[in-house]
């Protein structure tokens, strides 16, 4: 099936500086594609090669079908919502909204019956008449959300739209994103740093280390199955633990080797490794927080700090001089015994929540 939007090849410096390398990824019609990664990862820079606002070195962009990569700005059919709204402060809501359709030369009535649909889907039906200085920041936002849909473009390309609103803010106006974007059906690219972001709305996700792109998946399969060590590390909280490990054949059955302890893996990893023809002795065991359990038969660790969380417990314990957390639901454990500096502890996990990743390339194995 072609993409309905899609960067092939995109290359691009800035002086010395190879920011998007060889980039190419598709986005399909009508779903939010989450552009997630750390500052200065080339997001932005990427964004800004879509809406047409920077040139690529080298590559080509398609929408729906067409060739755009030489197209100006505005014939593009792609809107963008920046991180600082943009919005003209001294004019009121309507005018802000109507600005693009009454420039474009459609008449005032239809620009009336364009802006008041716009206001609907926002939910600010009320704020017509107020000028954009007196309301606030979410309020900003969907104004500027609205400014840019108006005109129906086929993609809407937002630029760490929450970035400047205080948290509580921020997961409403996340809420409220997915609401608009269900209503309008619009095809989404949403660039943001924060994984909770990316995860929450995004049907797919790319995620992006130094101009390269690390892996695109949706929300579960880049949590489940992380292509490499940075993905492992990025996504999730409290990030994954990362264990030096050994893989080894004893008897038929291979076997990982984590603090000192033996974990036999389970049938379908020993399967692959069966077919696999290099096997790797030494590899980094990945397991996230919250699939380490408390075991009286476990791994020996002492706890350095822990943090109540109402329903969870949050362990930071040293093991063999290794800092590995922990996080316990309250309900399964003995507080008193574990909930306090230099507690002594022993921990296991499921060998079935190990994630495998080779030491050298540090692609995940399996
Ligand atoms: P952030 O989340 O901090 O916005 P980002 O992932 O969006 O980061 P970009 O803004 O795309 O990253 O920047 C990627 C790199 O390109 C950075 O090193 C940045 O300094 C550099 N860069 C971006 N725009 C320009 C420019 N116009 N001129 C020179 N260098 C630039």
């Amino acid at each position: 099936m072609p993409e309905f939007f899609e960067l092939r090849n995109i290359d691009k410096h800035f002086g010395d500086n190879h920011v998007v390398k060889n980039v190419s990824f598709g986005v399909r019609c009508g779903e939010i594609f989450s552009l997630l990664g750390p500052s200065g990862c080339g997001k932005t820079t990427i964004l800004r090669i879509s809406g047409g606002f920077e040139e690529p070195d080298s590559g080509e962009i398609f929408l729906d079908g067409k060739n755009i990569t030489d197209a100006a700005p505005n014939k593009r059919k792609i809107n963008t919502v920046f991180q600082n709204y943009a919005l003209f402060p001294h004019m009121s809501v309507f005018d802000n909204i109507a600005f693009g359709p009454r420039t474009a030369g459609i008449k005032e009535k239809e620009v009336g019956k364009m802006v008041e649909e716009m206001l609907s889907i926002i939910r600010l039906e009320g704020l017509a008449s107020r000028k954009t200085d007196t309301i606030s920041g979410g309020q900003k936002q969907r104004i500027a959300i609205a400014r840019a849909l108006i005109n129906k473009p086929k993609l809407l390309l937002l630029d760490e739209p929450l970035a400047a609103l205080d948290l509580k803010l921020r997961q409403y106006m996340l809420l409220e994103l997915d609401r608009i974007h269900d209503e309008v059906g619009t095809t989404f690219i949403y660039v943001t740093h924060d994984q909770v972001e990316a995860m929450t709305l995004g049907d797919r996700i790319v995620i992006m280390r130094d101009g390269f792109i690390q892996q695109i998946g949706t929300p579960q399969e880049v949590f489940n199955h992380p292509a490499n060590l940075f993905v492992a590390g990025f996504i999730g909280t409290p990030q994954m633990n990362f264990f030096d490990a050994t893989l080894t054949k004893k008897g038929d059955k291979y076997v990982a080797t984590v603090q000192g302890a033996d974990f036999e893996l389970p049938a379908e990893k020993q399967a692959a490794l069966k077919n696999m023809s290099n096997v790797p002795t030494n590899v980094v065991v990945g397991v996230r927080p919250v699939h380490i359990h408390l075991s009286e038969t476990g791994i020996p660790a002492e706890v350095d700090v822990s943090e109540l969380m109402g329903s969870e417990l949050h362990l930071h314990v040293n093991s063999n001089g290794k800092d590995i957390v922990i996080v316990v639901p309250t309900t399964d454990i003995d507080l008193n015994a574990v909930h306090g500096s230099h507690k002594p502890v022993k921990y296991s996990f499921k060998p079935e929540l190990m994630h495998f990743f080779d030491k050298e390339t540090e692609k995940n194995i399996f």
